[in-house]
């Protein structure tokens, strides 16, 4: 079904996580959602060019999740039947920190999602919204500005097929989810406005990632597992998650410039310098299914949309907003919730509101990523890194070793982690009395 009439049109560019979760909430009021999209959509499971990071590990939180199956109540079935993994992370994510592994429970937990790869997650969410009639995709065109005769009010968008054709759609609603390289800043300096104030804090953290086959009768009480930095001085993490096609996805990261390297001897050696050798121990016998893939565009940016004048009829969500350094894992969950911030909004939408309520809700995650990454000294931007020593630094430090052997408390952060608690819960008063009572 497509429209004649602009007010039953909307236009989202950008057709990864946040775009088409957006363009989900979107076909529930317009008659029309068109998806714009630069590169050509593959037909199955496969990393693209326009999302570098594909090939890359994605975490998707229970938040993120539950929301998932809350705009699309098949894709669990779907998600399942492409290969992904059911995960409890209370039970089967083993996460080394500062000094030990974690307690895991022995009882199942209802903090779930799945591991699979980024792609296939993406094409899942893809062939849910085929059957949308009022959704459409016009891929292998990339949207060029921003349509606005008035300069109050956006009208639609200016595009560019592959083969260098032109044309405009016209639109009431023109949403941004087109990612960290978003250009709707330029777009709204070309006519007139005041593009957003940006914050940016970089960590210069780098990874290197690699698929290896899961060996024949391997087995392992984690589905995924984590060695984390530990700031101010461990720059190094190991990342492994059993995803789809009986594989696993490696990846290695180092912080401040500490990069792991793209050879096999020295992707080896990276892992046995972790502070555990349980990532190396399981990875160093196993078959390599793909070449290493570099990842170092990595910095938390943030785009002040909440700050400036907006016309009517633009809003701007996803990484295009607030892009967070990817250790953390809130990407696509954060892309989530503005989804449903949006769906929120929809009755009467305001541009200013909406981009005020994105921002309060971002600000979360954004503290989260930006407060651990500037404990390294190294890390540029933002205000001077917090002091090791400092009360939250110590009492953090004494929570995390007490998740290292009291289940109850590594269920809790895990909670925290996944967005499903507030950070909050971590300094009610009983948690409070247990940490602060814990003897060293
Ligand atoms: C290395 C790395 C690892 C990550 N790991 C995780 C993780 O573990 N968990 C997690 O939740 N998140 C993770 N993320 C973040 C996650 O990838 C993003 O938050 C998520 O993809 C949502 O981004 P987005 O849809 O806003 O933008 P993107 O995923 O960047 O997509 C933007 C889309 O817009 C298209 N586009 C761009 N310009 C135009 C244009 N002018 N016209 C038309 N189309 C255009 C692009 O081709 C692309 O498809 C990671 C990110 C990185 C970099």
């Amino acid at each position: 079904m497509t429209s004649t009439n602009i007010n039953d049109q909307a236009i989202v560019i950008g057709g990864s996580i946040a775009g088409l979760l957006s363009a989900r909430v979107l076909a529930d009021r317009f008659a029309s959602v068109t998806i714009i999209e630069t590169d050509k959509l593959p037909d199955l499971p496969e990393a693209r060019i326009g999302v570098p990071q594909s090939v890359q590990p994605h975490i998707l939180f229970t938040k993120g999740y539950r929301i998932l199956v809350e705009l699309f109540p098949n894709i669990e079935e779907k998600l399942r039947a492409g290969g992904a993994i059911a995960i409890d992370w209370t039970r089967e994510f083993d996460h080394f920190s500062r000094r030990g592994w974690n307690a895991t429970s022995s009882f199942p937990s209802d903090l779930n999602s799945v591991s699979c790869s980024r792609p296939l997650l993406e094409w899942c969410i893809r062939q849910q919204l085929a059957n949308y009639p009022n959704i459409r995709f016009v891929d292998e065109h990339r949207v060029t500005g921003l349509l606005s005769p008035s300069k109050t009010q956006i009208t639609g968008v200016a595009l560019r097929s592959a083969t260098g054709d032109r044309q405009e759609l016209p639109a009431s609603l023109v949403v941004d989810a087109s990612g960290r390289r978003s250009h709707a800043p330029s777009w709204l300096q070309e006519l007139g406005f005041t593009p957003p104030p940006e914050t940016i804090i970089n960590p210069f953290l780098g990874y290197a990632t690699r698929r290896y086959k899961e060996p024949e009768g391997f087995k392992s009480n984690w589905k995924v597992m984590l060695i984390s930095q530990s700031p101010p001085k461990g720059t190094r993490l190991g990342y492994l998650a059993k995803i789809e096609g009986g594989e696993w996805i490696a990846t290695l990261g180092g912080y401040g410039g500490d990069f792991p390297p793209l050879d096999n001897q020295g992707f080896l050696d990276f892992a046995r310098s972790l502070p555990s050798l349980e990532f190396y121990d399981v990875i160093k016998g196993a078959e390599p299914t793909s070449r290493i893939y570099a990842h170092r565009a990595t910095a938390n940016r943030l785009r002040h949309y909440e700050k400036i004048e907006l016309p009517q009829g633009f809003i701007c969500l996803g990484d295009a907003v607030c892009a967070l350094c990817p250790v953390y894992g809130q990407g696509m969950t954060v892309s989530a919730i503005a989804a449903t911030i949006l769906r929120d909004c929809l009755g009467d939408l305001n541009p200013a509101r909406f981009q005020k309520k994105l921002a309060k809700s971002n600000s979360l995650s954004w503290m989260l990523a930006t407060g651990q990454d500037l404990r390294f000294a190294t890390t540029q931007g933002g205000s001077k890194p917090v002091k090791s020593g400092g009360f939250f630094t110590s009492y953090t430090e004494r929570l995390l070793k007490l998740t290292n052997s009291d289940p109850k408390m590594n269920a809790l952060l895990m909670e925290v982690a996944h967005l499903i608690k507030s950070p909050l819960a971590l300094y009610h008063p009983q948690i409070a009395f247990k940490v602060l009572t814990k003897k060293d």
